[in-house]
């Protein structure tokens, strides 16, 4: 198995294997291209300077010229010369092989200057640092009636000052080489984990099926397996789950309507005031139940990815003043004062949905309102968006309590009233967002509640 610890160490040297072999080539060819031909030519210049001053020397044997060359070759070059007649000097540093090829013999028969780097035939600059007779320049130089080749090359200290620069080449190469290949790895190494991160974050909003599309086999792509597996189990979970209340919902309806027939039933009965509290008790509670497993009902199937919308024209203003005319029993009897300006505004909606946002947000404003307080809905459209509020002058909230108000089963003082489930708000933001709008609360306790809505008109149409 391949761990991402020996893949890292492969990796890395195979970088800097890479790294090394691109920079070689990179310094062989600038080298080959500019700087041979510059070494070539400067010990030519030197050894015709030699040269010369040997000619002019005037001396007849050859005697005269190995104290010159021997002083030349301290200055750091290496000297061999070959007389017509095939004497050898030597001078300076030894050459480790004397393979002097026939070409350079023409210096002595046809006076022409041999160029020992140049005419090289190996490719690889290393060739030209050997030292090797072959690596040298040849002129011709003449003393008496004698013709003699001489064969100069710098020795490798000297070389190196030229080469010098050819390091220089070879570390910016190396150095350009390693840094772009470790900053493709580590992208390589990361973007699998990125991909993790953001399917985490689709599991936090129940998308389960979000695609990792990786196919490794190190410890990230045991990893990325094991993370399908848990998206997979966490889908089963969840469906399961939905199913359950789905289930327990509508198992609980039915009794709960014969409870509550019952319970009519007893109330047109003679009863004295103790039994009649009783059967009250009964009635209230039923029908507390069955407005939660009914909202219970509805946030599951609103939970479904699929849920099935049925769009159409809606009328808002309408919507909502139909609802303020199925409470106004309640605002009277509360003695609540309810006001509006709710300008004609349609939208591309589920009216059916929309109707219980409506029902929720009047419900909650004359519930947790004062005696005698006021209600006042405002309607307001703009180019984009809808903006509608439900402003109250009840109980309030403090800033904490109002942040959690859309979480399901949230309830502020569930002792403070009895018939809340503490789910309406949450189905409300629920099929707010299904809308793809928003909902905002402000609040101050013993002053009241805003809520605004904003609802988009061009995303709804367009969809
Ligand atoms: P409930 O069935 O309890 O009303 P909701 O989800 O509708 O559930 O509301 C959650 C909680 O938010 C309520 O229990 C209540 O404490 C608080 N709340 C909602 N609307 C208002 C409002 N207009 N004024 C004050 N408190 C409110």
């Amino acid at each position: 198995m391949k761990t991402l610890y020996r893949k890292f160490i492969i990796a890395t040297l195979l970088i800097l294997g890479i790294s090394i072999v691109i920079a070689f080539i990179l310094a062989n060819w600038v080298y080959m291209t500019s700087t041979k031909e510059r070494i070539d030519s400067q010990n030519v210049k030197v050894a015709e300077e030699v040269a010369s001053s040997l000619e002019q020397m005037h001396s007849t044997s050859h005697l005269s010229f190995t104290g010159y060359l021997d002083s030349i070759s301290k200055l750091g070059y290496q000297i061999y010369v070959l007389s017509e007649s095939g004497e050898e000097f030597e001078f300076g540093e030894p050459f480790s092989k004397k393979n002097l090829p026939a070409e350079a013999k023409r210096v002595i028969e046809q006076k022409k200057i041999y160029h020992g780097m140049d005419s090289s035939a190996s490719p690889w600059m290393m060739s030209h640092f050997s030292n090797q007779l072959g690596n040298t320049v040849g002129v011709p130089f003449t003393i008496g009636d004698e013709d003699y080749g001489l064969y100069l090359r710098p020795n490798n200290k000297l070389l190196f000052s030229d080469v010098h620069v050819i390091f220089a080449w070879f570390f910016v190469a190396v150095s350009i080489v390693s840094i772009t290949g470790v900053i493709w790895f580590a992208k390589h190494l990361i973007q699998p984990i990125t991909k993790l991160t953001e399917a985490t974050r689709e599991i936090t909003r129940e998308n389960f099926n979000f695609p990792l599309n990786i196919h490794r086999k190190d410890e990230i792509g045991q990893l990325a397996e094991s993370f399908s597996t848990m998206q997979v189990q966490l889908q089963h979970n969840d469906e399961a789950r939905k199913s359950f209340i789905n289930n327990v919902s509508h198992d609980f309806q039915s009794p709960l309507m014969n409870i509550q027939g019952y319970a009519e039933l007893l109330k047109t009965q003679a009863l004295d005031d103790e039994h009649r509290e009783y059967v009250e008790i009964i009635d209230q509670e039923s029908k507390r139940l069955s407005n939660l497993t009914k909202q219970l009902l509805l946030l599951t199937s609103l939970d479904q990815k699929s849920y099935p919308m049925k769009r159409g024209i809606t009328r808002i203003d309408t919507q909502i003043k139909e609802t303020v005319r199925r409470h106004q029993w309640r605002l009277e009897e509360k003695e609540i004062e309810i006001s509006y300006h709710l300008p004609p505004a349609t939208i591309l909606a589920d009216p059916e949905l929309l109707m219980t946002v409506w029902d929720n947000l009047l419900t909650n404003a004359i519930k947790y309102n004062q005696p005698e307080g006021s209600i006042f809905i405002q309607l307001a459209q703009t180019d984009e968006a809808i903006n509608i509020t439900f402003k109250d002058s009840g109980i309030g909230m403090s800033l904490d309590q109002a942040s959690k108000i859309f979480e399901r089963f949230y309830r502020v003082d569930a002792a403070r009233k009895k018939d809340g489930t503490g789910l309406g708000l949450s189905i409300v933001k629920h099929i707010i967002e299904l809308h793809n709008g928003k909902i905002e609360v402000e609040s101050e306790i013993q002053k009241g509640t805003t809520f605004t809505i904003k609802l988009p008109i061009e995303k709804q149409t367009e969809e």
